[in-house]
């Protein structure tokens, strides 16, 4: 089996660095995918310094993979080589339990193996690489134009974990919908949320990013540390989807909430979030809930509404050398709004051993 390069680190204190990792040979229902672009995932940067520390070394992150098919295996029906394929933040699960069967895979009773740092028998090696083999069930269509391909993955993990939720808890019309920060995540929120037609309020800690919020769809722009403005949405909405990747006053928002209304967290901070008041929940029965990317056939669905709608992610595209500058810049909030890897570059940095 001949080496892959790939971009990743030995340890927690480590920058990434060009390594070289093996896939494994394509199996029966096996697709072998050549990687175009990488998205590049707060979670990467999360588990590449085991932040959540549950992390396996060597890792090498990645999970918002576009690239084109190069071999299938004698079993594969859906794929044939020259497709444009997608690969998200899980590549297999237990296909057995009552989640899998209901098609919500990431929730697998037996747990999913993820794209990195997979929980199966071995550790998995994410996007930040030349390529990958992933089984059949785990690949995506991708139907947007091939000068889009870019900008189309961070839908794989950013479009997906606020797409879910926000089908799951309604967004539409006649609904009022917050966000909470425009990263990555927060970015693809307010499309999303706009495009299926709900009243959209971005609440941004970054007073300069108001004016991109509008753009992207947001109907208002709040300043969640200006009290004042917050306090002229209290009691009014629906639904909040919180992105944030650091722990924060969650009563903040809590109180923002309608009767009924739920805050769903989709941020991971590496630390937990102040306990909220109890009061603010009991007394209008609201409820505060978590959400986890999205399943194989739920992407799919997901794809195919931002290709019907035109959307994609705002990206600056940067090479594979400059990813440990890249997280730096999106630890400061400082990116417009999802870096992608052109995976080209690869080639220049890391050698095949
Ligand atoms: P990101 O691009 O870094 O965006 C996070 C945003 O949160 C920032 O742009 C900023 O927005 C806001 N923010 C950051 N620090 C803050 C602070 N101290 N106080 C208030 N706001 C702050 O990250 P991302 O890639 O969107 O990921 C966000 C989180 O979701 C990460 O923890 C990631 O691991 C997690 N995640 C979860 C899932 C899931 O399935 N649940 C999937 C993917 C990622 P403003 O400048 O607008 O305030
Ligand atoms: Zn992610």
């Amino acid at each position: 089996m001949p080496h892959t390069r790939a971009y990743g680190t030995p340890a927690a204190s480590q920058p990434l660095a060009p390594l070289a990792i093996e896939r494994r040979a394509v199996g029966p229902h096996d697709v072998r995918i050549d990687i175009l672009y990488c998205g590049v995932c707060h979670s990467d940067l999360h588990t590449a310094r085991n932040e959540w520390g549950n992390t396996l070394y060597p890792s090498v992150p990645g999970h918002e993979i576009v690239g084109t098919v190069t071999a299938v295996g004698d079993k594969v029906a859906k794929f044939k080589p020259g497709d444009t394929v997608g690969v998200g933040c899980m590549v297999d699960s237990c296909q057995h339990c009552a989640s899998c069967a209901d098609g919500e895979e990431q929730y697998c009773e037996n747990g999913f193996t993820g794209t990195y740092n997979g929980r199966g028998k071995e550790n998995t090696w994410g996007g930040y690489s030349e390529n990958i083999v992933v089984n059949e069930k785990f690949v995506l269509r991708i139907a947007h134009a091939a000068e889009q391909l870019a900008a189309v993955a961070p839908l794989l993990c950013a479009g997906i974990t606020t797409y879910s939720p926000l089908r799951h808890w309604g967004a539409g019309p006649g609904k009022k919908v917050g966000i909470v920060g425009l990263g990555g995540l927060g970015h693809m929120g307010v499309k999303l949320a706009h495009a299926m037609g709900a009243h959209v309020v971005l609440f941004t800690t970054s007073p300069g990013k108001q004016a991109d919020a509008k753009r992207l769809g947001a109907d208002e722009v709040v300043i969640s540390k200006d009290p004042a403005q917050m306090a002229l949405h209290a009691g009014s909405f629906d639904f909040i989807l919180n992105t944030v990747a650091a722990p924060h006053d969650l009563d903040a928002f809590l109180t923002l909430l309608k009767r009924d209304g739920t805050m769903c967290l989709v941020g991971a901070p590496a630390t937990p979030h102040p306990s909220p008041t109890v009061f603010n929940l009991i007394l209008k029965r609201r409820q505060l809930a978590g959400s986890l990317i999205g399943g194989v056939r739920e992407t799919q669905e997901m794809l195919e509404f931002c290709a019907k709608h035109g959307i994609v992610s705002d990206i600056e595209m940067i090479a594979m050398k400059d990813v440990n500058e890249a997280y730096e810049r999106m630890l400061k909030g400082d990116v417009k709004y999802r870096f992608v890897i052109d995976m080209a570059t690869l080639k220049h940095e890391a050698k095949a051993a």
